[in-house]
C-alpha cells in the first residue's frame, strides 16, 4: 500500500459519464480528507493571518504550502533540520505542496503580466508573445530542456531547478502529499510552444516520479518495508487544445503516481471542457485536483465532473482586502453602505466570525485598518468555499447534487 489510500463512497446519480462526480475519502498519515474537499492555501507556511486553531474553525483539513517560496526562504533544508513543516508550523493535518512550476511560470513567460489562474485569451494586455529560450525579453526565469533557472524575486540571486531537486526540496518540506515539476503554459501562448512545453513537461514527470522513488526507496533502510514518505501526484498540462489534454491525461495517467494534478492557466470558458477531456481518460479509483481554481461556480464545475480537491488563494486574499462571500453573492465590507449594518457577514453562513460579529463591525475594522478585520474576512471567507465543498459532498451522498447546484447558483449568481 502506497501512503495514501483513496476509496470512492457514491458517484453522481444519473448516468454518470467515466469522469463524473464523486464523493471519497483519501487517507494521509496526518489524518482524513473528505473529498470533494477545498485545500486551504498556506503559501510559506501559514495560512496568512490565521493561526492553526483559526484554521481548524474554517473547517479545513488539508493546507497546501508552496515548494518554491519555502525553498527561498527559510530554505528546504532548515524545515527539514526542524522536522518538517507539521512541526515547524504546527499543523499536525495533512499537508500538500505543490512543484514550483507555477511560480516559475509567472517569473517567466508571465512576467510582469497581471497573472491568474484564469485569462481572458480575448485581452490582448494578457497575450504572450512567441517565447523561444533565447529570447531578449526580461524575465527572471529561463526555461532549458533540464530545469528551469531564475532569479529570485528576494535578492536577485540565481537559482536553477529541476524535476530532481523540486521532488528533492518536496521530501525535505515532508509533506503528505506532494506534486511533479512541470511547466505551466497559458492559453494565450502559440499552439507549437504548447506542444513543446507539453513534452518537457511529460519528461519532467517521469523524471520526477523516478526520483521520488529513489528517494522512498533510500528511506527504507535495513528493516522498514512499509512506504515511509510523501505520496506524488502528477500534473496533467496541454492548455485549450482538446488533443494535448487527451494525450497528455493517457501519458500522465498512465505513469505509476498516486494521484493527478490538473494544472495550466485556463480561460473561463476553456475550464469545463478541459476538465471533462482529462477526468474521463485519467484512472478512476486515483484522486485528482484542479490546481489553483476554488470560485464558486467553478467549483460547482469541477465537482460536477469529478475533481475531488481544489486550491485557491482567492478566499484569504479576498478575505484581507474586504472582499467577502455571501449566498447572494461578494460583497465589499468596506462600503459606507456597512457602516450601521447590524446583520452578520451573511445570515445563512454558521462560521465563527457570522455568529458573533455585524458587517458594521468588520467594516469599521477594514476602515481603521485593524489586523483583526483581515483575520475574520480570511475566517468567513475560507469557511464559506470549504463549507460549499462540503455541502456539493453532502449532496452527492443524498442523491441531490443538481438540486442544490442550481439553488446555490440562482441566488449566489443573482447580482453579480
Ligand atoms: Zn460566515
Amino acid at each position: 500500500m502506497g501512503p495514501i489510500k483513496f476509496s470512492i463512497e457514491k458517484e453522481l446519480e444519473g448516468n454518470p459519464p467515466a469522469g463524473g462526480g464523486r464523493a471519497g475519502v483519501l487517507e494521509t498519515p496526518h489524518g482524513v480528507i473528505h473529498t470533494p474537499a477545498f485545500v486551504s492555501v498556506g503559501t510559506k507556511a501559514a495560512v496568512k493571518a490565521l493561526t492553526p486553531e483559526q484554521i481548524l474553525e474554517t473547517g479545513a483539513e488539508v493546507v497546501l504550502a508552496n515548494t518554491y517560496h519555502l525553498y527561498l526562504d527559510p530554505g528546504n533544508e532548515r524545515v527539514k533540520k526542524f522536522g518538517g513543516l507539521h512541526k515547524f508550523m504546527n499543523w499536525s493535518g495533512p499537508i500538500m505542496t505543490d512543484s514550483g512550476g507555477f511560480q516559475v511560470f509567472s517569473l517567466g513567460a508571465a512576467y510582469g503580466k497581471e497573472l491568474s489562474k484564469v485569462v481572458s485569451i480575448t485581452d490582448p494586455s494578457q497575450l504572450i508573445a512567441e517565447r523561444s529560450l533565447d529570447s531578449e525579453v526580461p524575465r527572471l526565469a529561463k526555461i532549458g530542456a533540464d530545469g528551469v533557472s531564475f532569479r529570485s524575486h528576494h535578492d536577485g540571486n540565481l537559482h536553477y531547478i529541476t524535476p530532481e531537486k523540486s521532488i528533492e526540496i518536496q521530501h525535505d518540506l515532508g509533506a503528505d502529499i506532494i506534486f511533479a515539476f512541470d511547466e505551466c503554459t497559458s492559453p494565450t501562448e502559440t499552439v507549437a510552444y504548447q506542444e513543446e512545453a507539453l513534452e518537457r513537461t511529460h519528461r519532467w514527470a517521469e523524471k520526477s516520479l523516478n526520483h521520488h522513488k529513489k528517494l522512498l526507496e533510500s528511506r527504507k533502510g535495513p528493516t522498514l518495508t512499509s512506504v515511509q514518505g510523501p505520496a506524488l501526484f502528477g500534473i496533467v498540462q496541454g492548455g485549450r487544445e482538446e488533443n494535448l489534454r487527451k494525450k497528455s491525461a493517457e501519458f500522465i495517467g498512465g505513469l505509476d503516481f498516486d494521484g493527478f494534478g490538473i494544472g495550466g492557466s485556463f480561460a473561463k470558458e476553456d475550464m469545463e471542457t478541459a476538465v471533462k477531456w482529462v477526468n474521463e481518460i485519467l484512472p478512476k479509483e486515483k484522486p485528482r485536483h484542479l490546481l489553483g481554481i476554488g470560485e464558486p461556480e467553478d467549483l460547482f464545475m469541477g465537482v460536477e465532473n469529478g475533481v475531488d480537491l481544489f486550491d485557491c488563494v482567492a478566499p484569504t486574499r479576498n478575505g484581507r482586502g474586504g472582499t467577502l462571500y455571501t449566498s447572494t453573492g461578494k460583497v465589499n465590507i468596506t462600503n459606507a453602505e456597512f457602516r450601521d449594518d447590524q446583520r452578520p457577514v451573511d445570515p445563512e453562513c454558521s462560521c465563527y466570525v457570522c455568529k458573533n460579529y455585524s458587517r458594521a463591525y468588520l467594516c469599521h475594522l477594514y476602515r481603521a485598518h485593524e489586523m483583526l478585520g483581515g483575520t475574520l474576512g480570511s475566517m468567513h471567507n475560507l469557511y464559506f468555499i470549504i463549507n460549499l465543498v462540503k455541502r456539493m459532498r453532502e449532496s452527492i451522498l443524498a442523491g441531490n447534487f443538481q438540486e442544490y447546484k442550481k439553488g446555490f447558483l440562482s441566488t449566489y449568481l443573482k447580482q453579480s
